[in-house]
């Protein structure tokens, strides 16, 4: 169980360098061309919504597209130049070419003080104004008295495009992987989650089959949930599990954000995933700020989503800066966290219940060459307790994973107890009884 890299960090890396130019924002071409590429990996499904479409408390706003920005000094250089880097330019910035006074010029000019060589992200999504984002060195330089600037963008109705992904299983009871695709050329949040989406999918398309139905949804963050969620009104209580990705490709340890609720089924299986994943990780309690899950969590929908990340946003110096580049993200991180949502996948898929056939008294176990089975190594004592949990908590109400837990045991070494057992015909699964799973899943009410 589990994956072995045999490149597929590398490929996960590649696919960060390639979407890593295009200048991404909330709507736009930078959206389309990145789902483009996506495409190429995924079939995936674009769907466009028009500008001024109502969706929840929110309308859909208008599309905002840029072909090139500058600020040239007065002997006409570019000293500002979108073509070298579209963090450069303020998004959602409204067209402008004129002389601008240089005590004007500065009102527009966002900068670190504290990192004077990097440039910083800055979006102006609800708001009509323009700006530049610059290194405080050279923003320190700019002596001219004016300097004449270009940015030569678009802001008109249009849509906004997102892209969905459904891999099919045995039942329509949904899990949903959400990752954002609006930020520019920024790699750890953003194209990170994009990339470990993509893989996943990958993996869970060559499965022989699925329990769960899985939707993967690449959507602008913010407006892109509430729009989702907003036209998926009647589809959205099929959700039972759910997880927004971002910030995967980084080095630092996991980060694993709770659902709103707090105990449910996914916020379970990803402390014990990563548990036993013999890494240092940390455990958030849910707060309604940070990515999509803010929307999922919302008391009106109130999913089971939680956030996987590494490092989290606002925590980390390269974040929203120029230094959230390709050299950041690292494909052996990629990878990492690739691994570790196959190790929670294969927990969801396999978290069954099941009942003990000879529940009276315990069932003689050496008889059966069952002590034997398991015996002969160091740890062949805690794998009999193991069973001995399996034969007593199988009554139709335990899950597997809350027998793992009460055990003490990885799911992995649960699971092979589980079909030991059952080729024995003292359990058996007790699909009809899968009440844990009903009762942890999210109902919307
Ligand atoms: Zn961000």
């Amino acid at each position: 169980m589990g994956i072995a890299d045999d490149g597929q960090g590398q490929r996960m890396y590649e696919l960060v360098r390639e979407l890593f130019p295009f200048c991404r924002s909330i709507t736009g071409d930078g959206v389309r061309r990145t789902l483009e590429s996506v495409g190429r990996h995924i079939p995936l499904e674009i769907k466009e919504v028009a500008s001024g479409t109502p969706v929840l408390d929110w309308t859909v706003p208008n599309e905002w597209n840029i072909r090139d920005a500058w600020i040239k000094n007065r002997a006409g250089e570019r000293v500002v130049d979108f073509r070298r880097s579209n963090l450069h330019v303020v998004s959602y910035s409204i067209p402008v070419h004129r002389w601008v006074p240089i005590d004007e010029l500065r009102e527009h000019l966002f900068s670190l003080p504290d990192r004077p060589e990097l440039i910083p992200y800055r979006t102006s999504y609800y708001k009509e104004s323009w700006g530049f984002c610059i290194p405080h060195s050279l923003l320190e330089s700019l002596t001219d008295a004016e300097y004449e600037v270009c940015v030569d963008s678009t802001l008109e109705t249009g849509y906004l495009t997102y892209g969905e992904y459904v891999v099919p299983g045995d039942t329509e009871l949904e899990v949903l992987i959400s990752s954002h695709v609006c930020h520019p050329s920024l790699c750890n949040d953003n194209l990170s989650g994009i990339s470990a989406a993509v893989f996943l999918a990958q993996w869970l398309q060559s499965l022989p089959a699925r329990r769960y139905t899985y939707r993967f949804l690449f959507i602008p963050v913010t407006i892109g949930s509430i729009t989702w969620l907003a036209m998926n009104r009647d589809r959205v209580g099929r959700v039972r599990h759910g997880l927004v990705l971002t910030c995967v490709g980084d080095g630092a340890p996991f980060t694993y954000k709770k659902s709103r609720r707090g105990d449910v089924e996914i916020d379970r299986v990803v402390q014990h995933v990563l548990r036993h994943s013999e890494a240092a990780f940390r455990v958030q309690e849910f707060f309604p700020y940070g990515y999509d899950e803010r929307q999922f969590c919302s008391p009106g929908f109130n999913l089971a989503v939680g956030c996987l990340m590494r490092s989290t946003h606002g925590t980390f110096p390269e974040y929203h800066t120029s230094a959230d580049d390709l050299s950041f993200v690292r494909p052996e991180h990629l990878f990492e966290s690739l691994a570790r949502l196959v190790d929670v996948i294969e927990v969801l898929e396999g978290n069954r219940v099941y009942v003990n056939l000879k529940p009276e008294g315990e069932p003689q176990l050496g008889r059966r060459g069952l002590y034997d089975a398991i015996g002969g190594d160091s740890h062949a004592a805690n794998r009999q307790l193991a069973m001995l949990w399996m034969l007593n908590m199988s009554d139709g109400k335990h899950t597997l994973l809350e027998i793992a837990e009460m055990a003490k045991v990885p799911f992995e070494e649960m699971r092979a107890i589980a079909e030991l057992l059952e080729q024995h015909a003292l359990i058996a699964r007790a699909d009809s009884l899968d009440e844990p799973n009903a009762r942890l899943a999210m109902v919307r009410s």
